[in-house]
């Protein structure tokens, strides 16, 4: 039917335990370094209002990014168990590969899908991760593991270990 938008697929970042450990640990030290650098910093700042204004907001601020990085890592956490669930592991082949200019994600990966849905064939996966560099370098004659959720349209690259 013209018009009518097929429900998109959802790429889940497969984060390992150890990654969300890592990033509860991150915003664990983040929401302390706020709250004792506020604590510490307010006998030496008594009397100046103003600094103490901003100090408090940046604090507030530093506090607020770890608890949001917490959050995300439960988020992801839980994307991931029900991905591994559910998903089915194939490899999809990379038919194409742009190289990026960003350093954190070195290229943009262009996966065919097994069965097209919903008039999607491909999936897009921009990464950095040096499996997937290898297989950007590749392409077209190159595959990559991925999870795959056709019910529940998700799917996500295996990186690695991150799915033991
Ligand atoms: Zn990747």
């Amino acid at each position: 039917m013209p018009g009518a938008v097929p429900p998109e697929w959802t790429q889940i970042d497969l984060t390992s335990r150890r990654g969300a450990v890592g990033q509860r640990i991150t915003a664990g030290l983040l929401v302390a370094s706020g709250v004792i650098g506020f604590a510490v910093s307010v006998p030496a700042l008594f009397g100046w209002w103003w600094s103490l204004v901003l100090l408090g907001f940046a604090c507030l601020l530093i506090v607020l990014l770890g608890i949001g990085l917490w959050i995300n890592a439960g988020v992801s956490a839980h994307a991931t168990i029900t991905l591994k669930e559910t998903g089915v592991p194939v490899d999809l082949p990379v038919v194409a590969a742009f190289e990026t200019t960003d350093e954190s994600v070195r290229y943009q990966l262009q996966l065919r899908l097994p069965e097209p849905a919903g008039g999607q064939e491909y999936l897009v996966h921009s990464c950095g991760y040096h499996g997937c560099v290898a297989a950007g370098r590749a392409a077209p004659h190159a595959e990559l593991p991925v999870l795959l959720d056709a019910t529940r349209k998700t799917w996500g690259v295996i990186h690695g270990s991150n799915v033991s």
